[in-house]
């Protein structure tokens, strides 16, 4: 059976079990099987966690140190800004004329809250409002000294990956200017490092149908199969906007982009993303998803590894554009379920902020709550309101997390293609 079957089947099963766990399942089993679950989706997660700083500081040397000076690194670097720049603004546009035509926050013309008659919001999920709380429009500017860690090391080990990137893009730059007989050597090093943590990549990705079903089969049997939906609190024309504009995004704006700049057939580059795709679905993290966006593209879509070792890291971690569509989305359903009427400045100021704050959130599960409580702040909105879509946040993170990683690959693609046509290697 191909890779891709497998991977598609276990993600089903994970489902299927995971709903079926606590319902068939006497309460001794259902929660041996739910240790389980736990057990081997988090070695699943450790085994990806585990080849991250060194796959992506051995790409980015070698990548930016092949690409063949400053000059084309600099390009190559303003295109892919650009890539991310457009495309995250048109998932944001996206998620706000969604909101505004589909209202999920108004129901029978009251606000959802009120309908619901949900008082006391702050009640709910008070440990991750806990920990939103404190989040300010400041902090979006920790990405500057993000960028300049003053000990690489403690970078590394806290995965700071804009601190070990922007490192790497500096070691990159500067071995073709040390002596010729270090470069040589320390190229094909680096070179030699990186294809045996691909090797190590593509060894744990034997394990992905496995590691997949676990962790599915986890967060479904946690949350329950109608929860997840969000049909049982009245968050279902929420969570259909949102998935909507999620659609939208990747089947029109991305394979339109694929198509006529990337000058490939989007169905293709779809399939070949398969893997990368459901294990972000499964983890919820694009920078665990990291390894195996960079096997596929290389391996599958076949991008260049000068190109992938270069826009993949830095696309996981800046751009994400299922995230801003969702936290657009967010910050104004929320505005509408309190009955907030929000002005045209408003709504500028949430996409201003979804844009820059997109490029600061983490990849890791449920990054974006911080972004939306700044975004809330700024427009003048209780934190506390954010509780009415924790329930449903977990099973849109996987799907905006997809989405986040099929965006890297489509960058990837077109910035291959755009360095190709002009000649450059
Ligand atoms: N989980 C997302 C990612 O890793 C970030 C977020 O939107 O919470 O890409």
């Amino acid at each position: 059976m191909g890779d891709v079957r497998k991977i598609v089947i276990a993600l089903l099963l994970g489902i299927a079990l995971g709903a079926l766990t606590p319902e068939v399942a006497p309460g001794p089993v259902a929660s041996f099987l739910m240790g389980t679950y736990g057990f081997l989706g988090t070695l699943f997660l450790n085994a990806l966690k585990m080849v991250i700083v060194p796959l992506i500081t051995t790409s980015i040397i070698s990548g930016v140190a092949g690409v063949g000076g400053t000059r084309s690194l600099g390009t190559m670097g303003i295109r892919t800004f650009f890539y991310y720049m457009v495309t995250s603004l048109l998932a944001v546009l996206t998620g706000v004329f969604l909101v505004n035509i589909v209202s999920p926050g108004v129901i029978d013309g009251a606000p959802l809250a009120q309908a619901l008659g949900l008082n006391g919001l702050g009640e709910a999920g008070g440990a991750t409002l806990e920990k939103v709380r404190g989040a300010d429009f400041g902090a979006i500017l920790n990405i500057f000294y993000d960028m300049v860690p003053p000990n690489v090391v403690q970078a590394a080990v806290e995965g700071q990956m804009l601190g070990i990137i922007s490192f790497s893009i500096l070691f990159g730059v500067f071995i073709p200017r040390i002596g010729h007989d270090y470069s040589e050597v320390l190229f094909r090093v680096i070179q030699g490092v990186h294809e045996v943590m691909m090797a190590i990549t593509e060894f744990i990705m034997r394990f992905a149908p496995i590691g997949i079903f676990a962790l599915v089969a986890k967060v479904v049997a946690e949350a329950g199969a109608g929860d997840l939906l969000g049909l049982a609190k009245g968050l279902g024309l929420f969570c259909l906007t949102v998935v909507t504009g999620l659609l939208i995004h990747t089947f029109v704006t991305l394979f339109f982009a694929l198509l006529k700049v990337g000058h490939r057939n989007p169905v293709d580059h779809f399939r070949a993303m398969v893997p990368a795709l459901v294990t972000a679905f499964s983890t919820a993290s694009s920078a665990a998803t990291l390894p195996i966006t960079m096997e596929c593209l290389e391996r599958r879509a076949r991008v260049r590894e000068s190109v992938t070792g270069f826009v993949i890291p830095l696309g996981a971690t800046v751009n994400m554009d299922g995230t801003a569509l969702y936290e657009c989305v967010s910050a104004l359903f929320i505005a509408q379920a309190l009955g907030v009427e929000t002005s045209l400045v408003d709504q500028v100021v949430v996409v201003w902020i979804a844009l820059i704050s997109s490029i600061g959130v983490a990849g890791i599960p449920a990054a974006s709550l911080v972004a939306i409580a700044i975004i809330l702040k700024a427009v003048g909105l209780p934190v506390e309101a954010m509780a009415i879509i924790l329930p449903v946040d977990r099973f849109l993170d996987m799907l905006r997390t997809a989405v986040n990683v099929f965006s890297d690959s489509v960058g990837a693609v077109i910035v291959d293609e755009l360095e190709t046509s002009r000649g450059e290697t």
